[in-house]
């Protein structure tokens, strides 16, 4: 019987190989299994060849996790490192970098670092205070959501009153940029930077921006004011940006408004404040210092309040050209008077009669007198100014900064 079945079925297999396998007792080695049998063994063989694909996967996954969870383990171990600011870079590998707290130290930075600047945030061991690494430099910061750019179209001949200013400016800021070659012939270096000081509304940043358009170059403005209101912690490191965006847009005029807000000499560096707008001081400082005088870059200053300024953002090399613009006397009250009215539509009016009636004014002030005339006529019907018009308004502008500066004795 075995042998026919073995002649009937040619795919029987030798069911002793295969009771071995399966782990079976045989009472005869010659026994045969049948097709069904077969098919059967054939789909448990093709599971188990899939569970352990499945097992041999998972087992790689586990090894992956494994080698995750123990190289963040081996991180987590690792002291934490120090951040610092880079103050000034020595040959043979060597900086000083400051801490936040202040304090300085002249460290060994690590070979793998070649392109280190001065003002760059490092990343310091905490035993050796040698510096590792390198902080990203845009720390995420999109410098020009918080500073003007533009090319302003401001023309020399719109600023009334200051020729000697303009002449000078001229010298010192646009000529250097549009004929370096002229200084270097000569062998003279032309300032980095001016700042313009003066009363409120005399005209600097309308200086800047035409000597922005006279040179073709962009116009940055930031005030020095917001840097350190906005940016607490993070002003010197916007300082250093707003350069960058500077180099990179050259040629440029970069234009710090209210740099008193930043450079003055008072603060007593007691609170935490106060050491912020040093450090940002001393980042604009350092890109001061970093700039080439017959660069493509010139940075133009302007404060109100001279007097409280640092002595240090005079040094030669910075800001050594130093602009007064007063208030406008009578003939540049007239000139500015001119300019502002010269679009106007008016029946006879009396500049110098105008000119005289507005001692103290100062050039944004006459401006706002042509505004403010041009609504009493309006509330006239009238498609003309005339002189009434002018007297009402001179009288409202003049009361307008009264009032300004009674608010300005009460709340300090
Ligand atoms: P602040 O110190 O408040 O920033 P500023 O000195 O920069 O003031 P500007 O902003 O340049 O003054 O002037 C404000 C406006 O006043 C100008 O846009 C312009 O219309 C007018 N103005 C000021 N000075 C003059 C001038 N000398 N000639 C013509 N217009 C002037």
């Amino acid at each position: 019987m075995a042998n026919s079945s073995k002649n009937d079925n040619t795919q029987a297999v030798r069911a002793d190989v295969l009771d071995e396998s399966l782990g079976a007792t045989s009472e005869s080695d010659e026994t045969f299994v049948s097709e069904g049998d077969y098919a059967k063994l054939e789909q448990e063989n093709d599971n188990l060849h899939m569970t352990l694909r499945k097992m041999e996967e998972e087992s790689s996954l586990l090894k992956a996790l494994f080698n995750k969870t123990h190289t963040e383990l081996q991180h987590l171990k690792k002291p934490s490192l120090l951040v610092a600011d880079v103050v000034s870079i020595f040959e043979g590998g060597h900086a000083v970098i400051k801490l936040s707290n202040g304090n300085r130290f002249y460290s060994t930075v690590s070979m793998n670092i070649n392109d280190l600047e001065i003002g760059d945030t490092v990343l310091v061991e905490q035993k050796t205070l040698n510096v590792v690494g390198k902080v990203a430099q845009n720390g995420g910061v999109d410098v020009e959501k918080y500073v003007i750019v533009e090319k302003p179209s401001t023309q020399w001949k719109e600023i009334g009153g200051l020729d000697d200013v303009v002449q000078e400016i001229k010298e010192v800021i646009e000529l250097p940029m549009l004929k370096p070659e002229l200084f270097v012939k000569l062998g003279i270096n032309p300032p980095k930077g001016i700042l313009l000081h003066g009363p409120p509304g005399t005209g600097k940043t309308m200086l800047a921006k035409a000597v922005a358009a006279a040179t073709n170059a962009t116009f940055i403005e930031v005030t020095g004011s917001e840097l350190v209101q906005k940016f607490i912690g993070e002003g010197s490191k916007l300082v250093k940006e707003i350069f960058s965006l500077a180099r990179a847009r050259a040629p440029t005029i970069l234009f710090i408004d209210e740099v008193d807000a930043l450079a003055s000499a008072r603060l007593p560096m007691g609170t935490s404040g106060e050491r912020e707008v040093n450090r940002t001081f001393m980042q604009l400082l350092a890109e001061l210092d970093g700039f080439k005088s017959l660069g493509d870059v010139k940075i133009i200053a302007a404060t109100n309040r001279k007097d409280i300024l640092d002595p240090a953002i005079m040094r030669p090399g910075r800001f050594d050209r130093m602009i007064e613009i007063g208030l406008p006397n009578d003939e540049a009250r007239r000139e500015i008077l001119k300019i502002h009215t010269k679009r106007m539509g008016k029946s006879k009016i009396s500049i110098a009669k105008l000119a005289s009636d507005t001692e103290g004014f100062s050039g944004a002030e006459l401006k706002a007198v042509c505004t403010e005339a041009g609504y009493f006529a309006i509330r006239r019907d009238s498609d003309k100014v005339n002189m009434h018009d002018f007297e009402h308004a001179i009288e409202k502008v003049a009361s307008r900064e009264e009032s300004d500066d009674e608010e300005h004795v009460i709340f300090g």
